[in-house]
């Protein structure tokens, strides 16, 4: 499998491997994948009864045909090991008659994001080796709490690749903050800055943009990379929990052969509900693909009414990991159902004015497999008092915006195929918001969420969020962010 960019209409070929070293292609655009791969009969009865490895390193194959089958084995197998995704990596838990939630969260962060980020750095590191690539990879990245966090749990001790993580001394939570400041590894470091995420952001782009910096990185063996989340990497390992899900679906009787299922994903980037789509395009039956938002309802907007308009009030909401005016991602969505010319136009539209409105065969063909709704705050909290009342499942803030987003598709269509819910965070990881939405009072120290929240309803904190109070602070670094690149460089082994 060769892969090209969204923008590329003479679809010049890059190899899987080139794809995830480089993330993102040379003029702006996208890595997609020259063809869609398909699922047989037999592999599908062959993964029925494998364990997610297999399942995820069979789904890589069809994409990383430069990797072979043991080589992804070997990274699967020890990316979603049942010591570092306690309970399984993608367990599928029925919250009634129709809707399943598939529980992305049991990884060594308590968020989706670790479904990705434990596989991508092992890629990465085999495809330094299968470029010949003899630097050491430096990562950099930005964050405003829990991407970092996952991030330098995915690299750390990955060989051929070093991290530094940047973020806002004051802009991320007092859990955020010790989660990072704990970190081990040898190959990862911390440091906060005195400024707020933007400044982070802006400081780390200074340094890809650096050609003088990027001279010196290479002089002592070193480039520059990025984990970001448009890449190919991080995508492909999302596909693998929708046919996981399928499967288990199929195992539990739930769906049989030749019926279909619906997904609805609480939505940012567009990334994980991408991978759905794919997981679609691949043979897995799905229907319809539910897309949630929270108040900043842009991708609502825009499955309504075909305008993509970034030009409006932005807002903070409990699902912080949902306020989003750009989602990057759609453009991969857009290339598969408009083209890489029309993508091209789009892009450089939204890049000019902030919108774009795809035509009435673009609209029509999204219109096929998608549609959107969203949830506002008070719906949001609503939908995790009552789903704990009647059904006894704790929701975060990320899948309480899904799942009231499901039931509001439900109510209308009447559909009442399965729905696999795509779950994004424990509820553990919002313990504050989860609690005062269950009506809870919310202790001063956002630690003490945590303890009031499993006192309240019995349900366990996850493993990577117990004892964090007790645990060794390694990173303390506080510096300007005009001085980021000089601790890059102090870091430098
Ligand atoms: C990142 C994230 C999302 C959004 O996922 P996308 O792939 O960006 O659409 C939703 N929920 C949680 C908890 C997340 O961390």
């Amino acid at each position: 499998m060769k892969f090209h960019s969204t923008r590329d209409a003479s679809k010049v070929a890059y190899d899987s491997a080139v794809v995830i070293k480089q993330g993102l292609a040379a003029d702006g655009g996208l890595f997609v994948p020259d063809s869609i791969p398909t699922l047989t009969a037999e592999e599908i009865e062959s993964l029925r009864g494998a364990d997610y490895a297999t399942r995820a390193a069979v789904i890589l194959g069809k994409y990383l045909t430069d990797y072979t089958h043991e080589e992804l084995l070997e990274d699967c197998r020890a990316a979603y090991a049942d010591t570092s995704f306690v309970g399984g990596a993608a367990p599928l838990v029925a919250i009634d008659d129709t809707v399943n939630s598939l529980e992305l969260w049991h990884g060594p962060t308590a968020a989706f994001k670790d479904m990705a980020l434990q596989i991508m750095p092992r890629l990465l590191s085999r495809a330094l080796v299968k470029t010949n690539e003899k630097r050491t990879a430096l990562i950099l990245v930005a964050t405003s709490g829990d991407t970092g966090k996952a991030a330098l749990e995915g690299y750390r001790d990955i060989p051929g690749v070093q991290m530094l993580v940047f973020y806002p001394v004051d802009g991320v939570s007092r859990v955020q903050k010790l989660q990072m400041a704990t970190q081990l590894g040898e190959n990862v470091d911390v440091c906060a800055i005195h400024g707020n995420f933007d400044d982070a952001q802006n400081g780390v782009k200074r340094i890809f943009a650096d050609s003088d910096a990027a001279a010196k990185l290479n002089e002592q063996g070193y480039f520059l990379s990025s984990a970001n989340s448009i890449n190919w990497g991080r995508l492909a390992p999302q596909i693998a929990y929708y046919v996981s899900a399928w499967l288990d679906l199929l195992n539990a009787g739930k769906c049989k052969p030749g019926e279909t299922f619906n997904v609805c994903v609480p939505t940012g980037n567009f990334g994980n509900i991408f991978a759905a789509y794919l997981a679609k395009r691949m043979g897995v039956p799905i229907g319809r693909l539910i897309c949630a938002s929270n108040k900043n309802n842009i991708l609502t907007d825009f499955l309504a009414t075909g305008t993509y308009d970034r030009n409006r009030a932005f807002y903070t909401t409990t699902s912080p990991s949902m306020d989003i005016l750009i989602s990057s991602n759609l453009e991969r969505l857009l290339y598969f159902t408009a083209g890489s010319d029309a993508t091209a136009a789009y892009m450089k539209s939204l890049g000019e004015t902030g919108a774009y409105t795809v035509s009435t065969e673009v609209k029509a063909a999204i219109d096929a497999d998608f549609c959107g709704y969203f949830a506002d705050e008070e719906k949001t909290a609503d939908v995790i008092r009552r789903t704990w009342e009647d059904r006894h499942y704790l929701c975060d803030t990320h899948t309480a915006v899904g799942l009231a987003c499901a039931e509001q598709y439900i109510a209308e269509t009447g559909d009442r195929r399965p729905m696999v819910l795509a779950s994004t965070a424990s509820p553990y990881k919002f313990a504050a918001d989860v609690l005062r939405a269950l009506g809870g009072e919310v202790p001063a120290d956002e630690l003490d969420a945590l303890d009031a929240l499993t006192a309240m309803t019995g349900v366990d904190i996850p493993y990577p969020l117990c004892g964090l109070a007790q645990r060794k602070v390694r990173f303390t670094e506080v510096c300007n962010p005009a001085d980021m690149l000089n601790v890059a460089y102090n870091k430098l082994k």
